[in-house]
């Protein structure tokens, strides 16, 4: 068994395999009660503390005021909105950057520096991270200012959208670097693996006094505070007289990496009522052709899709769900884990694939179906939603059509709809609106003929200094760390 604050600080053990949590959590129903009745705040504590025994109860709870403190979030934290007798959606992008990542990404930072404390660690930590997007920003966000801890990050320098540019670009604090690479996601993701396991390079840091390690969602510091917001909007739901306490809820969930949606699992454990997790996917939909046939292949073509987010072929978390439902059959995963690398695929058995399907549902949205649901739900709510939220609610609705299911269902909204403006004014107004505009146009248009404001963390972006303007080709990374500490 493994510490928290070495579980953080480590991000992978030391076999190549991911943490997963040991202890026995279950809230009963008394506890329910109670927890659907606190504030997001007190909640956080409240779970966290059942899974973390390594960190003192002040400043776990400094841990969480510094992370969804208002400024940052509103009151509270994930709003939810009813669209229908069975249908609420949970806002998850109220945070600093506007996307779900944010709900992790603020705490981890936290943890980290607890976890620095309690393991007593001299040398400074250096995060390096590749990211298609989201992941980055949000990184930077939790981490800037941070103290023993510096952040770097390597976007692709055109596989963003113009958004997440400046967003990376403009981003302030005195321990970030963000540097451009030329070559698409999968060349800068692999520029920082080769430095993760460059042992020379790793032991010149060691000696300069850096450690390396990663924000990404294998960290189970990352995955953690995902519980809380499930279990938050059970809570909501029954505040809002929508469900009573204890009955049963399903949980809609848009899914890449399958760290939001294992999340959900992990509440579903610890006691939370859900009846189905329902995974859905874009036309990357492995997921759920994995849950449908058991055979999770990747020898297929990657699709760049207008929910980049969700565009995945290794969802690296399914891992840790094999390890639960096979009773942590350690052989069982590493058997799995081997045919993945060197054949692109495994199986499962079918006594498996039935026990899983018990309370998963997968199924995806093409484009076409994602840009229909984005103007469906504006066109009947009034509501406007990111294309990631819009795969969710096309593949809910396929669910209700394919099952007759009336459970009250929650589908988790991942992102701001003026992060993926491109996308929502084209899906609503059509192609020639927004012709020959930038996304900061179009945003202010989407807004003016919604009547919707604009997130404050998004508003004028292009106005803000730019601060970071690096580009380096893959083969100059590690002297772009270098350069960046100074060494
Ligand atoms: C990261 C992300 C997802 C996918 O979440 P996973 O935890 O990787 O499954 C979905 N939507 C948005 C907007 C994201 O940023």
């Amino acid at each position: 068994m493994v510490p928290f604050h070495q579980a953080v600080l480590q991000g992978i053990a030391p076999d190549g395999g991911l943490f997963v949590p040991t202890q026995e959590v279950y809230f009963d129903s008394l506890d329910l009660a109670d927890m659907s009745s606190m504030t997001y705040e007190a909640l956080a504590f409240t779970i966290i503390k059942r899974f973390v025994d390594d960190i003192p109860d002040n400043r776990l709870m400094s841990f969480i005021k510094n992370a969804y403190y208002q400024g940052a979030f509103p009151p509270t934290v994930a709003p939810i909105s009813r669209m229908s007798k069975t249908l609420s959606v949970l806002e998850l992008w109220h945070g600093p950057t506007c996307a779900f990542k944010d709900m992790a990404l603020q705490i981890l930072p936290e943890f980290m520096v607890g976890s620095l404390a309690v393991a007593d660690e001299k040398n400074e930590i250096l995060i390096l991270t590749a990211t298609s997007g989201d992941t980055g920003k949000a990184a930077l966000e939790g981490f800037k200012n941070k103290k023993g801890i510096k952040i770097m990050v390597f976007y692709p320098e055109n596989g963003v959208s113009e958004m997440q540019k400046y967003q990376m670009i403009t981003q302030e604090g005195d321990n970030v670097s963000v540097v451009a690479v030329r070559g698409n996601f999968d060349d800068a993701q692999t520029g920082v693996k080769e430095i993760f396991t460059d042992k020379e390079f790793n032991e010149m840091l060691l000696q300069k006094g850096y450690r390396l390690s990663s924000a990404n969602s294998i960290n189970w510091g990352r995955l953690l505070p995902q519980i809380i917001y499930y279990f938050y909007a059970y809570g909501s739901l029954v505040r809002q007289d929508v469900i009573k306490l204890g009955s049963k809820v399903n949980f809609v969930v848009p899914t890449g990496n399958f760290g939001n949606i294992l999340a959900c699992y992990y509440a579903m454990k610890a006691g939370l009522p859900v009846a189905k997790l329902i995974c859905a996917s874009n036309d990357n939909n492995i997921l759920t052709d994995f849950f449908n046939t058991g055979t999770y292949d990747k020898n297929r073509e990657f699709v760049t899709t207008i929910s980049p987010a969700m565009d995945i072929l290794v969802s690296s978390n399914l891992e840790r769900l094999l390890y639960d439902i096979s009773g942590e059959d350690d052989a069982f995963v590493s058997r799995c884990m081997t045919a993945l690398k060197e054949n692109g695929l495994y199986s499962v058995d079918k006594r498996t694939i039935n026990s899983l399907n018990n309370f998963m549902w997968a199924s995806y949205a093409t484009e076409e179906e994602t840009k229909d649901t984005i103007k469906n739900v504006y066109e009947k709510y009034n509501y406007l939603i990111d294309p990631h939220t819009a795969v969710g609610i096309n593949v809910y609705d396929k669910y209700v059509i394919s099952t007759g299911d009336m459970t009250k269902t929650i589908c988790v909204s991942t992102a701001s709809p003026f992060k993926f403006g491109k996308t929502v004014a084209e899906s609503l107004f059509g192609p020639e609106a927004i012709e020959g505009m930038n996304e900061f146009e179009i945003n202010r248009m989407l807004s003016e003929r919604t009547n919707s404001p604009i997130p404050t963390p998004l508003m004028d972006l292009d106005k803000k200094k730019v601060v970071h303007n690096g580009v380096c080709d893959t083969s100059k990374m590690k002297d772009e760390v270098m350069k960046f500490l100074g060494i």
